[in-house]
């Protein structure tokens, strides 16, 4: 009988909060899986569950949504098959580690210098400060007194004897947008021999990309950023690029990624990345309609925006003076409001980034990450300004 009560009223809680209107602005850290994206995962999970190295027709099946979902994304680049590959990773994790010591451990014998800067995401940062401890001579690049990376300052750390330069296209904190395509198509010119990788997690289906624009040679991806399911990523790699593999075992994935490829992930992310890619600019538009009215209604509130207005439409960084990041994300979160302080794949440690731009150092404890997606709407940013306002009052008199 007891057991029965604990149930019913731990069920009870979990459809208060079921029923309840959730304001989700945290699409930089992971987003809501679309329905046509769940339904194509599940087709694959219990109809099409074949292993696509099998000969028969279940294999040729699974086999099959695997070619599509490649021709997706390829689709998504610019790129054809005679150009490069697409591999299938369990994130953007895995593809930052894969780029960043497959290239070196195959091309970094004598060439011992790679670059990269001082904002990229703890999975390129911590995979450079391994090759410095494995004895690379290590460049990062910072942005500017101005809080700018030029593609100067990206061009000129290269030299003769770099190996590989890895940058990020869109910052995952601030939307800042890096100029990887002017820097990479000069240092391919200029060191047609250096490596170039791009950590385009937070740009992928959200700007319009082009693999050729770009001039990089791998592109990592990440499917939970773009409404498919946590647990798959992507990799492009142009051809001819002999990458180290991480893992080695029966040779899937041309032996870059052994392991029996996950055919329900995979056929999630073609699926989302073919809806999405049908309605870009459309999407666009609306994140850049939904950032200029956040930016204004929280100006006249007093949120101090951190962002400038030239970053990435999907994501805002905001500061709410002397009021930390935490206890206003709590804050919000009574009121079924779901922001970021700062990034969340850092897991509440402190992120360097914000000073790297030159947050003033009376904000940095006091900032607060918005992201966007096609769902959020206007009435959104009402409900999270009124509550943000509420917030100021509030936690200010306990301050007292
Ligand atoms: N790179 C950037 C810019 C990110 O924002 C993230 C996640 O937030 C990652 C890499 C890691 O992606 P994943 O969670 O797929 O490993």
């Amino acid at each position: 009988m007891y057991f029965l009560r604990y149930h019913a009223i731990i069920w009870g809680f979990r459809l208060y909060y079921i029923m309840k209107e959730q304001i989700y602005l945290d699409n930089a850290a992971t987003t809501k899986v679309m329905t046509e994206v769940s339904g194509a995962a599940a087709y694959a999970m219990t109809e099409a569950y074949g292993n696509p190295s099998s000969l028969h027709h279940m294999g040729i099946e699974a086999e099959r949504l695997i070619t599509y979902s490649k021709k997706q994304i390829m689709l998504a680049l610019g790129v054809t098959s005679e150009q490069g590959e697409i591999i299938f990773t369990s994130g953007a994790t895995e593809g930052n580690n894969t780029a960043i010591f497959g290239v070196t451990e195959t091309y970094g014998k004598r060439k011992k210098r790679v670059v990269t800067t001082t904002v990229e995401h703890p999975s390129v940062e911590k995979a450079f400060d391994r090759l410095e401890e494995k004895g690379f001579e290590v460049v990062r690049v910072s942005p500017d007194e101005n809080g700018e990376i030029t593609a100067e300052s990206l061009v000129s750390a290269v030299n003769e004897n770099t190996c590989l330069i890895s940058a990020m296209l869109v910052n995952n904190e601030n939307g800042y947008i890096l100029p990887v395509g002017e820097a990479f198509q000069k240092i391919k010119k200029r060191y047609p021999e250096c490596f170039t990788h791009c950590d385009c997690v937070q740009g992928f289906e959200k700007l319009p990309l082009s693999q050729k624009k770009l001039q990089v040679d791998i592109i990592t991806m990440s499917g939970h950023k773009i409404h498919a399911p946590k647990g798959i990523g992507a990799m492009f790699i142009r051809k001819g690029i002999r990458l180290t593999p991480l893992m080695v075992g029966g040779g899937q994935q041309k032996g870059i990624r052994s392991g029996t490829e996950p055919v329900p992930m995979i056929y999630a992310f073609g699926k989302a990345v073919e809806v999405l890619n049908g309605n870009l600019s459309e999407r666009y538009s609306h994140a850049s309609e939904i950032n200029a009215y956040a930016r204004e209604k929280l100006s006249e509130i007093g949120a101090v925006i951190l962002s400038d207005v030239s970053a990435s439409p999907y994501i805002l960084s905001l500061a709410v003076p002397d009021i930390r990041s935490e206890t206003m994300l709590h804050f919000l979160e009574e009121r079924n409001i779901y922001v970021s302080s700062g990034s969340a794949c850092s897991k509440g440690k402190t992120s360097d980034v914000p000073t790297e731009f030159k947050v003033s150092e009376r904000y940095l404890d006091s900032i607060i990450r918005l992201s966007f997606s096609f769902e959020t709407s206007k009435s959104d940013i009402d409900a999270l300004c009124e509550a943000v306002s509420d917030g100021m009052k509030n936690l200010a008199k306990i301050r007292k």
